[in-house]
């Protein structure tokens, strides 16, 4: 099987297997494990934050961001197809009694202009805007790589409402890497930032939750609230440590990315246009076939995919995917499709 439905699926390689066998732990609610303290002092520094927190999945961490950000009532501006308003069961609403509006931005990022359109101040009716939440890579919009520049003109249109900005930057190294950026010029804009380990960079388990030190302290808290206090936990820090040795890795799933989509993009009835980072978008409209019936081809050709629109799939190129699994794959895929 040639596994191209999410850069999740990857699995830990011998080097965290070996991390997590001779990792040092102690327990972390209280403080005490020197590999969380580390991966955490680590990521920190990477994306140019005083501080962070090591949590268990990408969900929980933007969770745990909207909740300490804003106060209950209050209204959350996002791109109508953010991973936080589509993909996290309403969490927005249940965790921080927060309601959402939506905003249908250019390549998914708000402008100056709609910032300043979708902001509420506070009066007897109407609830107060407390949070901007950005994306990058955006998902949804098919893995595209926001430039610096976008992320601060909307980001600076919020601060100037006193509004704060969350980046779920669940891909956020593969933004980087595609634009050839460090990730501070990204992440320099917002208050705080998600980022995973456990998508591109390979580990098995892992995000981490960035901010200024009295963000990360209250979202310390709201991780135990939320069941996320975990115990000898450098066991799998330690693999997101090496994970952070990955970053550089990323271009080669991006180079992996457009070879798979311009093989695609000649296979009859696809059409696959270039992609910015390891996300292939494939309309299959000329197949004559519906997504469903294109997906369990592929599946009987050894090939997986995922649904992404009415007539398009998504196809994910990662770590366990190489360069001849990817040509392997295009030839598979014509195969099916014949
Ligand atoms: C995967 C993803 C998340 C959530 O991460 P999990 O670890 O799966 O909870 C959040 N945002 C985006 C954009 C993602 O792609």
């Amino acid at each position: 099987m040639i596994d191209l439905r999410s850069d999740t699926v990857t699995k830990p390689d011998d080097a965290m297997r070996d991390a997590a066998r001779e990792a040092d732990v102690g327990d972390d609610v209280y403080g005490e494990d020197p590999t969380v303290n580390e991966l955490e002092e680590r990521a920190a520094d990477l994306v140019g934050k005083e501080a962070a927190l090591y949590v268990p999945t990408g969900t929980m961490g933007n969770q745990i961001a909207v909740r300490e950000h804003t106060e209950r009532g209050q209204e959350v501006l996002a791109d109508r197809e953010s991973h936080v308003v589509k993909w996290e069961l309403g969490g927005m609403a249940q965790h921080a009694a927060v309601q959402v509006r939506m905003v249908d931005g250019e390549r998914g990022v708000p402008s100056a202009d709609q910032v300043e359109a979708g902001y509420v101040a506070e009066d007897l009716h109407r609830p107060e805007t407390g949070l901007l939440c950005l994306e990058n890579t955006h998902n949804a919009r098919g893995g595209l790589a926001i430039e610096p520049a976008r992320i601060a003109e909307a980001a600076s249109a919020a601060r100037e409402r006193d509004v704060a900005v969350h980046l779920d930057g669940a891909r956020v190294f593969n933004a980087a890497t595609a634009l050839d950026v460090d990730v501070t010029d990204v992440t320099r804009h917002v208050d705080s930032v998600m980022f995973c380990l456990s998508k591109g960079l390979g580990a098995p388990v892992g995000s981490m939750l960035a901010g200024d030190a009295d963000f990360v302290e209250r979202a310390r808290r709201t991780r135990k609230l939320f069941g996320g206090g975990m115990r000898q936990a450098g066991i799998i820090a330690d693999p997101g440590l090496q994970a952070l040795e990955n970053v550089d890795d990323l271009e080669a799933d991006h180079e992996n990315a457009r070879l798979l989509a311009s093989g695609l993009d000649d296979v009859a009835g696809l059409s696959a246009p270039e992609p910015e980072t390891n996300i292939v978008v494939v309309d299959v409209a000329g197949t004559g076939l519906d997504v469903e019936s294109v997906l369990e081809r592929l599946r009987e050709h050894d090939v997986l995919a995922t649904a992404f629109g009415p007539t398009t799939i998504r196809c994910c190129t990662h770590r366990d995917v190489s360069r001849e699994d990817v040509e392997r794959a295009v030839e598979q895929v014509a195969g099916a499709l014949v």
